[in-house]
């Protein structure tokens, strides 16, 4: 080990801080929120330590460095770009016994600075000995990339209970896997979720069943929207319920991409569903979600887009509450903006379009259950999901409730995957070019006047590279 980890409490112990520049400001803010008095010393200082000097957060001495302002602080930091002066500091720091670090000057240093990753009360610092600090920079990128959020929260959680466990549970070995079994398991998932009450519920149920080795716990089923198909737009959130499911149900239109995400040994079931064909019917998915779940199961629907836009995220929540299993939601994007983004078409534009409508084209009768008059008016983005089938009609009625049939339409298909097609033409046009491209993935269809822009830019920059008809 080139150095040796510790975490030093400075509540209410005096820091010094030699310099006053942007970096000198870093430190300050990190001393700061560990609770240390800083006293800074610097002839000028800039914006952000005078900031924190007129708010009287820190204490400020306008002179140069002096051998007697080493007494009584716990740590000093050198954040000055006059290397006489670093090296003066350091090694008189070093005299007196006082650990001392000299931004960016490893060798003039006692102590390093770790990269740290704060979810407090958890805080995780890295070190390459000082080696690599951009790899240590690269490495609490991961870090921060696979801790949830709320981690910090469960810290708070655990600590509520700890005396009453170690009350409950008095073998050592007991207590471990009892806390194992909280945090790998559906009370953590409610901790993290910030469903406190539900996770009190389930602890004290665990910490029972711990007592008299009953029943496991019961799974939970986390509603995650998968995103249009590129894995790189999954929420962080999602990534890390796939790292951890042991079943993930998902549909045909979870691209393979994204399902690659999923842990690689949790079980995947497939509920596809594919134009005109329901493969499995709602029920019956909402059944199976039921039944993983009792058997104690931690279950990812995993559902394309959001879960809630045309995805009928609502009818399996439903079907969930009503057999008192917990449910979680997940947001993802949906394939609007996630097509929308990939073809750089602005979906409001605020000289072209004022508002977005989604709708879906597949409905038992589209002649007459979508609101045509509303959808023909101008200064509007329509995009229309599941509306291949039904393009024909479409165009039809949208002509004839007063759109331009020179209205841009763009049909967008596997959006977002390496698989992305696109078809642009007008509403006069679209519906012989789409019979041509024999459209068969997912495809969603814009339609408005912000279509045209993006080709016009497509134009110009070259987007035709990647339209592959
Ligand atoms: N919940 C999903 C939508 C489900 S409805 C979401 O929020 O995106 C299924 C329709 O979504 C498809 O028929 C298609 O119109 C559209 N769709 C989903 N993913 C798509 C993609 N990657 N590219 C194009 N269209 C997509």
């Amino acid at each position: 080990m080139q150095t040796f980890p510790l975490f030093l409490s400075l509540q209410g112990r005096r820091v010094l801080v030699v310099g006053g520049t942007d970096h000198a400001a870093r430190k300050v803010e990190l001393l700061l929120s560990a609770g240390a008095q800083v006293s800074l010393i610097a002839n000028a200082v800039t914006g952000e330590i005078a900031q924190h000097i007129a708010d009287a957060r820190i204490c400020w001495a306008g002179r140069t460095f002096d051998e007697a302002d080493l007494a009584g602080v716990a740590l000093v930091i050198v954040a000055t770009g006059d290397e006489a002066l670093q090296a003066r500091v350091s090694q008189l720091a070093q005299a007196h016994c006082v650990p001392v670090n000299v931004v960016d000057r490893p060798a003039l240093s006692s102590f390093i600075m770790p990269a740290i990753v704060d979810r407090g009360p958890i805080t995780i610092a890295i070190s390459t000995g000082g080696l690599a600090p951009a790899l240590a920079r690269k490495l609490r990128a991961e870090i921060e990339r696979a801790l949830p959020a709320a981690i910090g929260r469960l810290a708070r959680f655990a600590e509520i209970f700890r005396g009453q466990v170690r009350r409950t549970l008095d073998e050592p070995r007991a207590r471990r896997l009892f806390w194992d079994r909280v945090f790998d398991g559906r009370v953590g998932e409610l901790a993290l979720a910030g469903d406190e009450i539900a996770a009190r519920r389930e602890f004290m149920r665990l910490l029972d069943s711990a007592r008299s080795d009953a029943a496991p716990a019961q799974g939970m089923v986390h509603l995650v929207g998968a995103g249009p198909g590129d894995p790189d737009l999954l929420t962080l959130k999602a990534h890390r319920l796939l790292q951890r499911a042991d079943v993930v149900v998902y549909d045909r239109l979870v691209s393979p991409e994204v399902l690659a995400a999923a842990r690689r040994d949790a079980e995947r079931i497939l509920v596809g569903k594919r134009r005109g064909h329901h493969t499995v019917p709602q029920e019956e998915i909402n059944a199976q979600l039921v039944a993983l779940a009792r058997a104690g199961k931690s279950v990812v629907r995993l559902k394309g887009g959001d879960p809630f836009v045309f995805g009928r995220g609502g009818e399996e929540i439903e079907a969930l509450v009503d057999a008192g299993i917990a449910v979680e939601v997940v947001p993802g994007i949906t394939a609007a903006l996630g097509c929308a983004a990939s073809a750089a078409i602005p979906l409001t534009h605020r000289d072209y379009a004022q508002a977005c409508v989604f709708v879906t084209g597949h409905t038992k009768d589209t002649e007459t259950a979508l609101d045509w008059p509303m959808l023909a008016r101008p200064r509007q983005t329509v995009v229309i999901y599941m509306g291949i089938e039904g393009l024909p009609s479409i165009a039809r009625q949208l002509v004839q409730h007063g759109m331009p049939a020179t209205t841009p339409v763009a049909l967008i298909e596997n959006g977002t995957t390496e698989r992305e097609r696109r078809v642009v033409g007008t509403l006069a046009t679209i519906e012989p070019q789409a019979m041509r491209a024999r459209l068969s993935g997912p495809t969603l269809c814009i339609l408005g006047e912000v279509v045209g822009l993006a080709l016009e830019r497509d134009r110009e920059i070259r987007f035709e590279s990647r339209m592959r008809l």
